[in-house]
């Protein structure tokens, strides 16, 4: 078949996905999904998972490229940030698959996938984004070739936040989805800590006083509510402190915790009173997915940026604002 096809491996914590992409089209997505026993997300379990499920699934989608004809033009994998061993897992993996199947390897950076598969599926062009996943939170923005943090968590991201209360009160992992739900039945606001320092926010203060708040009788709608309408605010007022002072005129939400519809209905309202459009990627491009690896991977390869072996090496704390960004961006035709 015609066309440039890039195969993207995701596996930075609970989701190990691959799939492959064209210009316009997901080809194939084929995911294998870590549930923990117990508790929260066990970096090394993670990891088994990854490992026993990876060839079955990768095995999977190349044989559907070679049914149809599918040449692959490059493999990319997420360099980081994410859990260690699970990124050596999907490094390994497309390491193996470059140099056997003699095509260039491409390392992307997870945060960067996120804006970039949101950019891909709305009509979003040059957005503010507010990443929300288990692990980050962050407002970026892209600026002289690069997406400038504006603003981010100081200690927990904002899903690992709700996951550890969830797990707390009971709820099982992951916790997020719960919490959404149990809001909607709360009667009453609960006062807790707004903490937001200059461009930046923290949530385990927020974790610790909602936990607190339940063990003093607070029934546990009212703090899910309480929980979500805080570090909501939280996130939205910094969203829009970066965008009046960039300038832009979109705004674009990513990551897991995307899902929640109090989250897009607080950002769209902000959005609606500055005149401002916002942008939410349907839910399967939201949280971890193969698609945004291989999208990055195929916009990076078309700019003929790809990794030598020598530095694929794994980068648990990869941020965003150190990639150069070397694919065509709305500004870089200004
Ligand atoms: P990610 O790391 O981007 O895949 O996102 C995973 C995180 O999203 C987990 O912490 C989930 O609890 C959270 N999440 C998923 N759905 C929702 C929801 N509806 N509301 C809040 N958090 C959610
Ligand atoms: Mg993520």
């Amino acid at each position: 078949m015609k066309g440039n096809y890039v195969l993207g491996i995701e596996g930075t914590a609970w989701n190990l996905s691959a799939a492959i992409v064209d210009e316009k089209n997901v080809v194939i997505e084929k995911t294998a999904t870590y549930k923990p026993r117990a508790g929260g997300i066990h970096p090394r379990e993670a990891a088994q998972h990854h490992a026993s499920h990876i060839t079955a699934l990768l095995k999977n989608v190349l044989c559907y490229a070679s049914e149809n004809n599918i040449t692959l033009d490059a493999v990319a994998f997420a360099q980081g940030p994410g859990l260690g061993p699970c990124l050596r897992i999907t490094a390994t993996a497309a390491r193996t698959i470059s140099l056997s199947c003699n095509i260039p390897l491409i390392g992307v950076n997870h945060c960067i996938a996120h804006i970039e598969v949101g950019i891909w599926k709305t009509e979003a062009e040059d957005p503010v984004t507010l990443y929300v996943s288990g692990a980050n939170s962050q407002v970026l923005a892209y600026r002289g070739k690069k997406y400038r943090i504006f603003g981010e968590t100081m200690d927990i991201g904002i899903g690992n936040a709700l996951d550890k209360f969830a797990r707390a009160a009971g709820l099982e992992h992951p916790g997020g989805p719960k919490i959404e739900k149990l809001a909607r039945s709360a009667t009453h606001y609960v006062q807790l800590p707004y903490t937001v320092k200059g461009m930046d926010f923290s949530f385990s203060g927020l974790t610790t006083a909602c936990m607190e708040s339940l063990k003093n009788g607070e029934l546990l709608p009212d703090v899910c509510y309480s929980f979500q309408e805080t570090a909501f605010a939280m996130l939205v007022e910094v969203t829009e402190r970066a965008v009046a002072h960039t300038g832009k005129k979109e705004v674009l939400l990513a990551g897991g915790v995307g899902a929640n519809k109090r989250l897009v209905s607080m950002l769209q309202i902000m959005c609606d009173e500055r005149g401002i459009d916002f942008y939410a990627p349907e839910k399967r491009y939201m949280g971890d997915n193969g698609t945004m690896i291989a999208h990055l991977g195929y916009l990076q390869y078309k700019a003929g940026d790809t990794t030598p072996i020598e530095k694929s090496a794994v980068n648990p704390n990869f941020r965003p604002d150190e990639v150069t960004i070397t694919w065509k961006h709305p500004q870089h035709r200004q």
